[in-house]
């Protein structure tokens, strides 16, 4: 379609589009194309959702459970989540005024950002990070700030990098562990760090947990749970990595009864409600066995081990192996392959695999690619064998 006579935002007009979603679409379209794309861009389990959850789901559809729930979830799922939240993570919420069930994690992240930020107003973001937590930043009018970690620091948050980035409009602070991209879990000393600075400047923390199954090494640490960070405490998680249910859009936001309660109000205006039936899965996934869970984790330490070997073999190539979540993040500064940008193209071209440039994730990313291992063994044993080759 030619130019249209409409304008757009400038909230719109300063951010780019996701990056991960942009090697996603890539890798769509040069396979409609005929080429044998491997792809380790995105971060889907390749994992069926677990027969009991998609039964449960399904039923309800043909039972007719297909109309609007009430806007904070299914009660029975609330409590769910509520006794999940309690017994995984130690964090003490009312069902009924304290969580909020919303269509995706990345939508209970955005509601957070809505209700705790006002144009003008400075978060924290510890980088490298997700792609989308600057920009949904902007899109409620406030400013990303980076904590710059450092990779010779293993990416740890320290008290230094934080009283350095802090000002008079820092208002909170995200985190995300276990990290996407890096792998990073947050270790005690951090957590406690983090708390006092919290405290000391008032700040709300947004703790984005979804990656926290998926653990191999260390353990997760809710920042809910940590003393006196309960009441600035928004937890935010889902079930798209835990349970390999990326397509149901399905996730939660917990937090003290007055900010849940203006959340609710957000939600209500822009989504209504999560799906029905979906809300169903949900209530099967954390009621039902646990036991494919404990099976994809394996899977992904096995995925692991042979990611992070496979890029120990290449020149120039560095990689410390992931604590957490189901992803590598490589040094490829010393491989003479210019820019992180122009190394996932010359692989992309010259491979056929599709990795996501490490500056995607900010500050701090620069001269890294990230490679996931959400997908199988034979896909990743191949990607390798194929980046071996082209550096040959
Ligand atoms: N947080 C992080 C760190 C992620 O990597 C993702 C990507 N799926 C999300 C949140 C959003 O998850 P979803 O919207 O699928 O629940
Ligand atoms: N979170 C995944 C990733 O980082 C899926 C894509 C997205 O939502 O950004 O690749």
């Amino acid at each position: 379609m030619r130019a249209s006579r409409i304008r757009t935002s400038q909230r719109l007009a300063g951010i780019g589009g996701s990056a991960t979603y942009a090697v996603h679409d890539l890798v769509q379209s040069m396979r409609a194309e005929g080429k044998a794309v491997l792809d380790l861009g995105g971060g889907d389990p390749d994992f069926p959702t677990a027969e009991h959850i998609a039964a449960a789901a399904a039923d309800s559809v043909h039972a007719g459970f297909t109309h609007y729930t009430p806007s904070r979830g299914l009660p029975e799922l609330r409590t769910a989540i509520s006794e999940k939240l309690l017994d995984d993570n130690r964090i003490s919420t009312d069902p009924g005024t304290d969580v909020i069930v919303t269509p995706s994690a990345k939508y209970a992240l955005f509601l957070a950002l809505t209700t705790i930020l006002d144009p003008g107003d400075d978060i924290l973001i510890p980088t490298p990070s997700w792609v989308s937590y600057a920009s949904m930043a902007h899109l409620v009018g406030a400013r990303p700030v980076s904590v710059p970690l450092r990779a010779d620091g293993g990416f740890r948050l320290t008290r230094k990098l934080l009283d350095a980035a802090v000002g008079p409009r820092t208002r909170a602070i995200l985190i995300n562990t276990p990290n996407n991209p890096t792998g990073h879990v947050l270790d005690e000393q951090e957590a406690t760090d983090l708390a006092a600075f919290a405290i000391e400047h008032d700040l709300a923390i947004v703790a984005d947990e979804i990656y926290e199954k998926i653990i191999y090494r260390g353990r997760h640490i809710s920042m809910a749970a940590v003393p006196g960070c309960a009441e600035r405490t928004l937890t935010v998680n889902g079930f798209s990595k835990a349970y390999a249910m990326t397509g149901w859009r399905l996730g939660y936001i917990a937090g003290p009864t007055d900010v849940i309660t203006e959340v609710l109000k957000a939600a209500q205006h822009t989504v209504g409600c999560a799906g029905s039936f979906v809300q169903q899965g949900g209530i099967a996934a954390l009621t039902g066995p646990q036991g494919d869970l404990l099976r994809m984790v394996d899977e992904y330490a096995a995925r692991r081990t042979m990611i992070v070997e496979g890029l120990a073999a290449l020149p120039g190539v560095t990689c410390t192996p992931p604590d957490g979540a189901f992803y590598a993040f490589a040094d490829i500064s010393g491989a003479g392959r210019g820019s992180d940008t122009e190394f996932a193209e010359w692989l992309l071209t010259t491979a056929g695999v599709a990795v996501t440039p490490g500056s995607a994730f900010g500050e701090g990313g620069e001269g890294h690619v990230r490679l996931s291992f959400s997908g199988p063994q034979d896909v990743i044993k191949e990607a390798l064998e194929r980046i071996a080759d082209a550096f040959r």
